[in-house]
């Protein structure tokens, strides 16, 4: 029973629309997939109706940015009411940041003679899309700047780049409280993926988990070993359930649906912990 609780759409920077990512949820053979585009909800719709056509049971999230003191923390949120207006006030804020930074980062690779122009940018995104850097780099793939997301990541993308600039995105503590009022599942995403860029202290960790923080995101690709031996030991000393996941951007990325996987007693804690009145979207199967 394959369970693969992290996947992005067109709604934020993967390549597929949602209703695609169900489908190749499908054919991948997982019986449980969740939607978890960065900072929005927009592609729930398309992947709910999805859902029922396929066959594959849907879990509706959300990947909250956050920041710690400039460090990027990522936070899943599982099954959360859309409604909740604090959390919908932070996802809009980050939203409406990322555009203003997306435009900041293409002045200053345009300034120094990189082809690339903020409307095409804006073309490889759609209307009410989150914003993200892989934007940029499809734009930079298109001008033939760069081969794939990869080698823009590798280089002018990258979190120490002369062109990258922040966005605003809410304190990880505060985003637990908010997902929990939301009546959603907070989970935090690839805590020690420290490729990535810097990754906070177990002790931000400790008080997210004072905040209501229910697991660790364990099992995820850019974790090596020894990292997701320290997610899991972490967890149990916080009395926090691991995930595993995939994270899959479509073609954006070399992850595939299901490399990781959650097991069925950690997505039944997260029903169990969710008071959204959103619930899984569960399908008969031929
Ligand atoms: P941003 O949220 O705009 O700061 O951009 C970060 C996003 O870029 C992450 O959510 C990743 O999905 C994506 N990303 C990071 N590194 C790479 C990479 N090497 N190739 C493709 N996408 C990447
Ligand atoms: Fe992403
Ligand atoms: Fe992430
Ligand atoms: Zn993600």
């Amino acid at each position: 029973m394959p369970i693969d609780l992290h996947t992005h759409s067109t709604a934020s920077d993967g390549t597929e629309a949602s209703e695609v990512v169900v489908a190749q949820a499908a054919r991948a053979g997982l019986d449980v997939v969740a939607l978890t585009d960065h900072d929005t909800y927009a592609g729930w719709p398309a992947a709910v109706a999805a859902a029922g056509e396929l066959g594959v049971d849907l879990v509706r999230g959300v990947e909250v940015s956050c920041s710690q003191r400039g460090i990027s923390v990522h936070l899943l949120a599982y099954l959360v009411d859309p409604e909740a207006s604090g959390l919908l006030h932070e996802l809009d804020r980050a939203r409406d940041s990322r555009v203003t930074r997306i435009d900041r980062m293409v002045e200053l690779m345009a300034a120094d003679g990189i082809p690339v122009t903020i409307d095409e940018v804006r073309a490889q995104a759609g209307v009410g899309t989150t914003m993200g850097r892989p934007h940029i780099a499809d734009a930079l793939v298109a001008s033939g700047f760069v081969r794939s997301r990869d080698e823009a990541f590798a280089d002018v993308l990258r979190n120490g780049s002369r062109y990258y600039v922040s966005h605003y995105a809410p304190d990880p503590v505060r985003a637990v409280e908010l997902v929990r009022a939301a009546g959603g599942v907070p989970v935090m995403a690839h805590p020690f993926a420290n490729g990535r860029g810097w990754t906070v202290d177990d002790s931000v960790i400790e008080r997210m988990a004072d905040a209501g923080l229910a697991g660790l995101e364990a099992h995820h690709r850019d974790h090596t070993p020894a990292e997701r031996t320290h997610a899991v030991e972490l967890a149990a000393r916080l009395g926090l359930f691991v995930t595993g996941s995939s994270d899959y951007h479509g073609a954006g990325k070399e992850n595939r649906l299901g490399e990781n996987t959650t097991t069925p007693e950690v997505l039944a804690q997260i029903e169990e912990q969710a008071t959204s009145g959103i619930d899984v979207v569960r399908v008969a199967r031929a």
